[in-house]
């Protein structure tokens, strides 16, 4: 049974593909398509992308997200992109702490931190990942390692803060591997979360806090992790770069939201 009153979210993360015209295509599929109201969805493609995607997709339902910041204002920092320029181009989200910064990029739980600060102070909307990694998980250190996450990222963040932010947990195993968690692994953690910030903050944040699941989500196994109780949603992937999929994922977004 779904929390009452949750709007779910899918947010489609692009990573580091498409070209130029392939992007701009991709966001007239979703720009065209009849998206159910019930459902929030937002994209996120590459830097270099957002502005052209942001202008195909204005003034349609769809929401525009980044897959990270810099946590400074504008200034000498070569190669980083600041809070102020999303805002410019007409972002609401931004992907902060995604398993492939953390782990590829070797990005720290305090560098993270800083940035959730520079997205809050923005007005921008931080998605947060946590997750665990493999041998974590066997280890029987999912529960440690997400509360570490949480802790680190987190540190110095009020509650009302806390109440402007939407957490995603995704198991580094199942990102980009096809294997996904199971429904009651992510229940089962996404439940945990839901302790962790009645305990940090208070019961209404552990309630309406949104936390996505993502790691392999598709059409396929779509609909019974968003019917889990505490899934509010999914941060998809690969199947983010097929429109059919992607709209085939709202959809279920849509179902679990209405059930
Ligand atoms: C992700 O990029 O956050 C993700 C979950 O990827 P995939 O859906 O491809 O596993």
């Amino acid at each position: 049974m779904k929390r009452s009153g949750k709007r779910l979210l899918i947010a489609g993360n692009w990573k580091m593909n498409l070209n130029r015209t392939m992007a701009i295509d991709l966001a007239g599929e979703f720009a065209t398509a009849d998206l159910p109201t019930e459902v929030d969805v937002c994209i996120c493609p590459p830097y270099v992308y957002l502005d052209a995607v942001g202008i195909r997709i204005h003034g349609t339902r769809i929401q525009l997200g980044s897959q990270d910041v810099y946590f400074e204002p504008p200034g000498a920092f070569t190669g980083e992109i600041s809070t102020s320029m999303l805002s410019d181009v007409g972002c609401d989200f931004v992907i902060l702490g995604h398993s492939e910064r953390r782990n590829v990029i070797g990005e720290s739980n305090e560098l993270i931190n800083r940035k959730v600060k520079a997205v809050l102070n923005a007005k921008l909307t931080p998605i947060l990942c946590l997750g665990e990694l493999l041998e974590q998980r066997e280890a029987g250190k999912t529960l440690d390692v997400v509360q570490n996450q949480f802790d680190g990222s987190l540190a110095g963040i009020s509650a009302e803060q806390m109440a402007r932010i939407v957490l995603a947990y995704e198991p580094v195993w199942a990102i980009g591997t096809g294997k996904t968690a199971t429904p009651e692994q992510a229940q089962e953690v996404h439940s945990d979360l839901r302790k962790i910030m009645a305990k940090c903050y208070n019961s209404a944040i552990a309630q309406d806090v949104r936390i996505l699941y993502g790691g392999s989500v598709k059409p396929s196994n779509a609909s019974e992790l968003l019917s889990q109780a505490d899934i509010d949603g999914a941060l998809v992937g690969g199947a983010s770069l097929d429109s059919d999929g992607f709209l085939q994922i709202i959809a279920a977004g849509r179902t679990a939201a209405t059930v």
